[in-house]
């Protein structure tokens, strides 16, 4: 991965060394404002940038616009009142964070939290104005009650989708998050936004920088303004000018390998990137921002690694279950699946984890989702469960012993183990992980089942460093002037780990900072 430089003395990633200057460009556009990426971000800050009057280019190197996913995390909603959730915004902040574990910048959380409800209503009346459906998503990420919780383990009902029933994917199989990213795109358009299709941001450039200034400010944290941007497609190189600056909304960096073993390598441990194959999250926006002097994230990234195939979890049951590594030993906290549960199965022996269940699973669930799963019926589970044992996607086992052979460990240490969280079910204590005596289901009734415990990368955000507008900074924490990140190349918002806490999040804060820094650098 590696790479030497000319004179052949270092080694040096992409990001450490200058690119060679781009010398064939023969086409010159010049717009108000570029924006670098359309996906929900960069949709976000195009339309709100041209709705305030600003003449906006977004280039997106794919030949679509990206929408992922179906929550849309917001605090304050018209919708959330009118369900009678209140949300206390002082504990939110605090709680985000403290999962940034003070590496974070708390005033970008702050204006996340204090402004996501507004906007959020903004779009959810131009959804209502053109027929699309709003709804809060209560059913699968925020979990009803689970804002009675202890701090660590609280989520909130924030997330909405923009649609009104169940499933995660529209019949042309795309995310149900793609009816927003659309309607915004369309949006943008109607306020004149170009969208630039199959158009690939190369450089930055800064005056008085590097390639294209006299350089003589390269280490000084000195550079001038970023004047815009050069471009490829199928024509060549071009230079997109923009009078007021460039907003980055590049995504995440799960897509580049080399950066995921230099700043996150947890991910590489992952089962699968449910991004690829479209794999265009290559952290362009960094490595073009690092060569004009901008710095990134002190804070290490945040991956968002999900429980996809989680087998219970497809079964309905995403509920905590008694955890055991290869050993047949208990390993990690079993509540809440992602960040901990799939966090732990990265970092454990072999990469392998299994949850283990026994035939009172049905009781089990409705003990842990009293909400959820009170129409739900044991036959209803058990069918579903007998079908994952059919295909051999859960393990069988008449006894303890009979399980661990199926699943490969050894059985004593899975005995003792059993028998030791059994102590802790009986308790209602568990003095190893503190798990919530609810989520403690005993292991006493064959026969018994276990689950592989899948962990799949959603996306590994990780960014610029900015200040609290999210414009881009220098090493020496000076704003440079014209260029701003919005979405997950925003750096500082997120580290270590995504919080789960505030569901949506992630969707949240793009739409927030879209928005906002859209408005205010066409208003500059
Ligand atoms: C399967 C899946 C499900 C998810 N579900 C949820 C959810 O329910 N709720 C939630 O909050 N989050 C969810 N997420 C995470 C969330 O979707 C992303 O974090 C979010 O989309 C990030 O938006 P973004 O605008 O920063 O980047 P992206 O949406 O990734 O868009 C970045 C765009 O920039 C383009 N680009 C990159 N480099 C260049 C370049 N050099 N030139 C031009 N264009 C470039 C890319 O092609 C891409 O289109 C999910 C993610 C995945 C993968």
């Amino acid at each position: 991965m590696e790479k030497k430089q000319n004179n052949g003395l270092r080694t040096v990633h992409p990001w450490q060394a200058q690119p060679q200057p781009i010398t064939n460009i023969e086409r010159e556009e010049t717009y108000d404002i570029v924006v670098v990426g359309a996906g929900i971000s960069g949709c976000v800050a195009a339309h709100s940038a041209a709705e305030a009057g600003a003449k906006v280019i977004c280039v997106e190197k794919s030949n679509d616009i990206t929408a992922n996913g179906i929550d849309v995390g917001a605090i304050g909603t018209k919708l959330q009142k009118e369900a009678g959730i209140q949300l206390d915004k002082d504990l939110i902040a605090r709680l985000l964070y403290q999962w940034g574990q003070s590496q974070v910048n708390y005033n970008l959380i702050r204006t996340y939290v204090d402004k996501s409800g507004e906007i959020f209503d903004y779009y959810c009346d131009l959804a209502k104005s053109k027929g699309l459906k709003v709804s809060l998503n209560s059913q699968n990420t925020a979990r009803a009650d689970w804002d009675t919780l202890e701090d660590r383990f609280k989520q909130f009902r924030t997330a909405h989708k923009f649609s009104d029933d169940e499933r995660h994917y529209r019949e042309d199989g795309k995310f149900v998050n793609a009816n927003f990213v659309e309607m915004v795109r369309d949006a943008a358009k109607e306020h004149g936004v170009v969208f630039s299709f199959n158009t690939k941001a190369e450089q930055l450039i800064r005056e008085k920088y590097g390639c294209y200034g006299d350089g003589e400010n390269q280490n000084s944290g000195n550079g001038g303004r970023v004047t815009g941007v050069i471009v490829s497609d199928s024509s060549g190189y071009k230079i997109l000018n923009a009078t007021k600056g460039v907003i980055l909304a590049t995504g995440d960096i799960g897509g580049n390998k080399e950066m995921l073993e230099c700043w996150s390598p947890i991910c590489l441990r992952a089962d699968r990137n449910a991004y690829a194959p479209k794999g265009f999250n290559t952290g362009d926006g960094i490595i073009m921002g690092m060569w004009i002097g901008a710095a990134r994230s002190r804070c290490y990234p945040a991956p968002i690694i999900h429980a996809v195939n989680f087998l219970p979890l497809a079964a309905g049951m995403d509920t905590s279950w008694l955890t055991v590594n290869r050993e047949g030993k208990r390993f990690c906290c079993e509540v809440a699946w992602e960040p901990m549960v799939t966090n732990a199965r990265m970092n454990a022996p072999g990469n392998k984890a299994f949850a283990i269940f026994d035939s009172n699973y049905p009781e089990h669930a409705k003990k842990q989702e009293p909400i959820k799963f009170a129409s739900v019926s044991a036959s209803e589970l058990h069918a579903k469960v007998e079908k994952a044992v059919q295909s051999g996607k859960i393990f069988k086992g008449e006894t303890l012993e009979e399980l661990a052979e199926a699943i490969g460990v050894p059985a004593d240490n899975l005995r003792k183990t059993v028998a030791q969280y059994n102590k802790y079910c009986d308790s209602g204590f568990d003095p190893e992980f503190g798990v919530p005596s609810r989520f403690l289901c005993s292991v006493k009734d064959g026969p018994f089942y276990a689950s592989l415990i899948t962990s799949v990368q959603l996306a590994v955000p990780y960014g610029l460093h900015v200040d609290d507008n999210s414009q881009v900074c220098d090493e020496y924490d000076n704003p440079i002037p014209g260029l701003f990140a919005v979405g997950n190349v925003q750096g500082d918002f997120l580290a270590n780990s995504y919080p789960v806490t505030v569901p949506g999040l992630n969707h949240g804060r793009c739409i927030t900072f879209g928005r906002l820094v859209g408005q205010a650098l066409a208003k500059s």
